[in-house]
């Protein structure tokens, strides 16, 4: 039987400087203190731009709050001559635990490819914190009916060469194309049929073992008035990469308190 901690991601791309950022997480820790919220129940995950990591950071370790933060990409390489690049290494010193590859705006808008996520998995593997691997398909491969299969075979493509005990260690988030910032949700059937698909392809792959332990999320449209019913009825779904509505701590923490 799976153990799996729910855990609820907010993406907050190029939104929110450090002064905003620094609101956000004090009214956020406000709001959660206020509803009684047992932090033990739920892993919660606050991924800002770069420039506001460190004020995320002044304020979980001064209040020690239970929130984890991380960054929305990183290079691939340690250090050196890459203008404009920010290390693993880097984000690790500056407490972060997770790290986004694979989003589909990084694919679409700056063709970020296989070969630099592969690469980008093991740098942060290797910098101690979890890659939280976003795929998904898009409007055609819906229609075309083999969204499954398009979604698995990302997977695959990036976690290939993997040993079994780093592949245990990721996250995956199952984001449909389509469905990013649309307004457009998927049903709860088939962000369970995507999650059960992705687990189904780790049973094979490694073990049941291993499988079970890899925590699936989904994310596309998610809001308040749709978490209950995604966290109801997707069992293999463990949860939520939130894009928009993580950006509003009110609805952030009522989205929150629903996957529990
Ligand atoms: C995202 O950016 O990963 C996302 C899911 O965005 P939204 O919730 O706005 O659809």
């Amino acid at each position: 039987m799976a153990t799996r901690k729910p855990l609820v991601v907010g993406n907050w791309k190029m939104n929110l400087d450090h002064r905003e950022a620094t609101y956000f997480v004090q009214k956020l820790a406000w709001l959660l203190r206020d509803a009684h919220f047992d932090y033990d129940d739920c892993d919660i995950a606050l991924l800002p731009p770069f420039t506001s990591i460190r004020s995320v950071q002044v304020l979980v370790d001064a209040d020690k709050l239970n929130i984890r933060y991380g960054a929305q990409t990183v290079s691939v390489t340690a250090q050196g001559a890459f203008t404009g690049d920010v290390s693993a290494d880097m984000l690790s010193a500056l407490g972060c635990t997770y790290v986004l590859v694979g989003h589909s705006e990084r694919r679409r808008y700056y063709a970020d490819d296989d070969a630099l996520l592969v690469d980008q998995v093991r740098a942060v593997l290797a910098a101690g914190m979890t890659p939280i691997l976003c795929v998904g398909e898009g409007y055609e491969e819906r229609r075309e009916g083999i969204e499954l299969d398009y979604a698995v075979g990302q997977v695959d493509d990036i976690t290939r060469d993997l040993s079994e005990e780093d592949a245990a260690k990721l996250i995956v988030a199952y984001e449909p194309v389509w469905a990013i910032g649309t307004g457009l949700v998927a049903t709860p059937q088939s962000a369970q049929d995507a999650a059960a698909a992705i687990r189904q392809h780790f049973t094979h792959i490694y073990s049941a073992e291993t499988a079970q332990k890899i925590r699936i999320l989904y994310g596309g449209s998610v809001t308040a008035s749709n978490a209950t019913l995604l966290m109801n009825e997707a069992h293999d779904m463990d949860g939520f990469l939130v894009g928009g509505a993580s950006l509003q701590a009110e609805e952030f923490a009522s989205i929150i308190r629903l996957t529990l």
